[in-house]
């Protein structure tokens, strides 16, 4: 396994002297730990499998460096790099046997017979595939086969990192929820540098120890899904991450306070300093904010409904023409259709042109 190093890459399908806006990855210069869990996390179009791609050398990127352990290995082909890579779809061969499939990868890099014999027994345990190791792949279920190809992906100890491209796509909704948890326990037992690119936040915060989220071709954040919820360092991870996502209000910011819509709240932090010109806005998750009957002191939001999620209650909301929601504490009703809402200053946080501003504590 290796660690990984992006230095100020970029890339763009339109050749390298097409306008940076854009690009389909924006420059980006960051470190992946020798041996780290990470999800590569963001919408559709984002560029998430451009990075898969630049990482691996299916794609040669337009800008930058890729290091794999300090050594440059930008243009470099994928099969020096030394990658191994699963896909969406099943890629494995259909008259060979389940055991072949698994022994493939290895074999073809002639590995010893009995080091492919233990490494294959092994991989086929932990993905529950034992009982098939001499079945036909051709006879197996789509589901099957996808685990065939996650087991060729795990199969070599010896690769720089194993890279997945949304690899539970085709698995039934069942046992995509086993296989997360499952990649999970692999990970901590085959100590391999693993990138899980995914749409999905479960999927992204189960998987990963560290989650990158990329947003229009720019890694927007990385870190634990605990910062990522805690403090979004761009409004659209307090948007995308969470659910329902954070709420996102203009605002006016001065010192510890800001007003919004004509109500003041306190922020636990003070901002002197904001960028002149800037668009200002508030960010506040909805479990950080109580609904309480309406009171002159409290930012009045006119109830649209009321989501019953089993252990909370997510009031839906308008302040003005802003949507917002925001948690309904137990046990309380609201008469009328207007409410209080009651925000806890440590967890808002105050956003200049979509970028967090840390403010002064
Ligand atoms: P998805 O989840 O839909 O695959 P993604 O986040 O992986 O999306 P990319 O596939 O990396 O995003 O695409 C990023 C941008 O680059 C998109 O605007 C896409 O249309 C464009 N793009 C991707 N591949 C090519 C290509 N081969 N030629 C031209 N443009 C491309």
């Amino acid at each position: 396994m290796a660690r990984i190093d992006l230095v100020d890459l970029a890339h763009s399908y339109g050749g390298k002297n097409a306008p940076e806006e854009s690009f389909a990855l924006k420059p980006v210069t960051m470190t992946w730990r020798r041996g780290g869990a990470y999800a590569l996390l963001g919408p559709s179009g984002c560029g998430k499998t451009t990075l898969l791609n630049l990482i691996s050398g299916i794609v040669t990127p337009s800008r930058g460096k890729i290091l794999f352990d300090g050594v440059d290995i930008t243009t470099q082909s994928t099969e020096k790099r030394n990658i191994a890579q699963v896909f969406q779809f099943p890629v494995i061969y259909d008259t060979m046997t389940v055991g072949q499939n698994l022994a493939f990868p290895l074999k073809n890099r002639g590995a010893p017979k009995r080091e492919i014999e233990a490494r294959v027994a092994e991989i086929a345990r932990l993905l529950d595939l034992t009982p098939y190791l001499s079945r036909k792949a051709m006879r197996l279920t789509a589901d099957a086969k996808q685990k065939i190809s996650l087991g060729r992906g795990l199969v070599r100890s010896d690769v720089a990192a194993v890279l997945f491209d949304e690899p539970l796509t085709v698995i039934d909704p069942e046992l995509k929820w086993q296989l997360r948890s499952k990649l999970k326990a692999l990970h901590r037992d085959l100590d391999l540098t693993m990138i899980y690119v995914t749409h999905d936040q479960t999927e992204a915060l189960t998987f990963a120890d560290t989650v990158v989220v990329m947003h229009d071709g720019r890694v927007v954040q990385s870190g634990t899904p605990a910062e990522l919820f805690d403090r979004p360092a761009h409004t659209f991870v307090g948007y995308f991450i969470g659910s329902p996502g954070m709420n996102i209000v203009p605002a006016e910011v001065k010192g510890r306070q800001a007003r919004i819509d004509g109500y003041t709240i306190a922020l636990n932090r003070s901002y002197e300093r904001l960028p002149a010109g800037a668009k200002i806005e508030v960010g506040v998750r909805p479990e950080f904010v109580e609904v309480a009957p309406p009171a002159p002191d409290l930012l009045a939001a006119n109830i649209e409904r009321i989501d019953d999620l089993g252990r909370v209650r997510i009031a839906r909301l308008r302040i003005g023409n802003i949507k917002f929601a925001a948690r309904m504490p137990p046990g309380i009703s609201i008469h009328g259709d207007v409410a209080g809402l009651k925000f806890d200053p440590a967890h808002v946080h105050v956003y200049a042109d979509s970028l967090l501003v840390e403010g002064v504590a």
